[in-house]
């Protein structure tokens, strides 16, 4: 029996599969690789500003001709958002194809890939690689449409935007990749987001840690999923490029990092997450089982709570404060209302011009002093912290969103992380 080849996981975003133009442009990064010797499975996101089309179309038709906020059946949403990746991974077959590479496109419930009942934001659950496997052995390279599976109601289920990198990340592992390229319009992980702040520094390599905190707390260039997985499952996961050449950065374990690097880096990089809300709830009762009357029936209605706040009590009240996405806030402060008798309260304050940055750093765990540089940074700037979180390598802060931008250039600043 021969040998199999060695296979690769290549991911092409959005921008990278834009048109025709950059669809041919990806192909050619997978016939250099193919002539390489791997055997290639290729996973695509939509054409860019496709899958945003395909969500507007969902509202409106769920909203009626009157228009307003629509509930939306997330089984047809999932119908309609998953064309675009079918799109892109049929164009991208025939363009490999045309240039002489072998290659023939999947959907996600032909691979199969198995989510859960999830829809709109699906968890994949297994990934059957037979029918792949067979294909590869008659020289056939796969081209996978991303961000989409099959539920066990047989439906098409996608996972949460940005999920291609999860697809990716999770066919990598199923595959026994020797490792997963994420294509992109950045050549790689950056101390922040360049759009943000021009002086950002690419890094040549970052833990999984660290990469999954940025990537929760807002930096978008990985599906904080796929980073997950790719921690969980050991996979190789590279950002590059697809318009430049260079080595992009590796995601991969600290100790993979060098000694050097980790002893100058404290603070590894700054995210944020301009959309987010604050709620507070004036006099509310102190007494046992009053975060469970609050914080249950957010959960119920589907809230995600992110930082929580509750102060000093005066006279049997305090006053509790939460933070959680714009988005959801309309959802929160009804469910609270409805909740208001058994929580016991004088009154509710919502503040949706707040943002929240992040400095985060492995380095943490055995620097102190972090959490007061940072402070020190954002009072030279007049800028005034809200609430704060902290975890073993991560410091958040709320602020006024009118001072993002500032906040987030401070930080960088005062952190040592401009590029020289
Ligand atoms: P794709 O369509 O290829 O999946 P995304 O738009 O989802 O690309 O992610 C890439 C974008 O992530 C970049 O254009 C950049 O603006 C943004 N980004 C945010 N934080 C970072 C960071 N720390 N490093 C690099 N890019 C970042
Ligand atoms: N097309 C999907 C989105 O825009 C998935 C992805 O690109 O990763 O969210
Ligand atoms: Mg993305």
């Amino acid at each position: 029996m021969p040998r199999p080849n060695p296979r690769l996981v290549m991911k092409f975003g959005g921008t990278s599969v834009r048109d025709l133009a950059r669809i041919r442009n990806a192909a050619e990064k997978v016939r250099a690789e193919v002539e390489r010797g791997y055997d290639v499975a290729v996973v695509v996101s939509a054409m860019a500003g496709e899958t945003n089309k395909l969500v507007g179309w969902v509202r409106e038709a769920s909203a009626g001709p009157e228009g307003g906020a629509a509930f939306y059946d997330a089984r047809e949403y999932d119908a309609v958002v998953a064309a675009g990746e079918q799109v892109t991974s049929g164009l991208m077959a025939l363009t490999l194809q045309q240039i002489g590479v072998p290659a023939r496109s999947w959907q996600g419930w032909q691979a199969p890939l198995r989510t859960n009942a999830a829809h709109g934001a699906a968890r994949i659950e297994a990934i059957d690689t037979d029918a792949l496997d067979r294909k590869f052995e008659e020289g056939l390279h796969a081209v996978i449409a991303g961000f989409q599976g099959i539920g066990p109601d047989g439906r098409i289920a996608t996972l949460g935007r940005g999920g291609s990198d999860t697809s990716a990340v999770a066919f990598a592992a199923a595959l026994g990749a020797e490792r997963c390229d994420i294509y992109t319009d950045v050549d790689g992980v950056y101390t922040t987001d360049p759009r943000m702040e021009p002086r950002a520094r690419r890094l040549d390599r970052i833990s999984y840690e660290e990469m999954l905190e940025l990537a929760s707390l807002g930096a978008k260039v990985l599906q904080t999923r796929s980073v997950e997985l790719a921690m969980r499952y050991r996979v190789r996961l590279r950002v590059l490029s697809s318009f430049e050449e260079g080595p992009g950065t590796l995601v991969c374990d600290e100790d993979e990092i060098g000694e050097d690097s980790m002893e100058s880096r404290v603070v590894s990089g700054v995210a944020f997450q301009r959309d987010e809300a604050k709620v507070t709830l004036l006099g509310v009762e102190d007494r046992p089982g009053v975060a469970a009357a609050i914080f249950g029936p957010l959960a119920e209605a589907g809230v995600n709570v992110d930082m929580i706040v509750q102060n000093i009590s005066e006279d049997g009240r305090t006053d509790m404060t939460f933070s959680t996405s714009e988005d959801d806030l309309p959802k929160a402060l009804k469910a609270l209302e409805t909740a208001r008798e058994t929580i016991g309260m004088r009154e509710i304050v919502s503040d949706r011009d707040v943002a929240k940055v992040s400095v985060v750093g492995i380095g943490m765990r055995s620097h102190a002093g972090v959490a007061q540089k940072m402070f020190a940074a954002l009072a030279r700037e007049g800028v005034n912290i809200k609430v704060i979180t902290t975890s073993e390598i991560k410091v958040s802060v709320l602020i006024d969103r009118k001072y993002l931008e500032l906040a987030v250039r401070a930080l960088h600043d005062a952190f040592g992380l401009h590029a020289a």
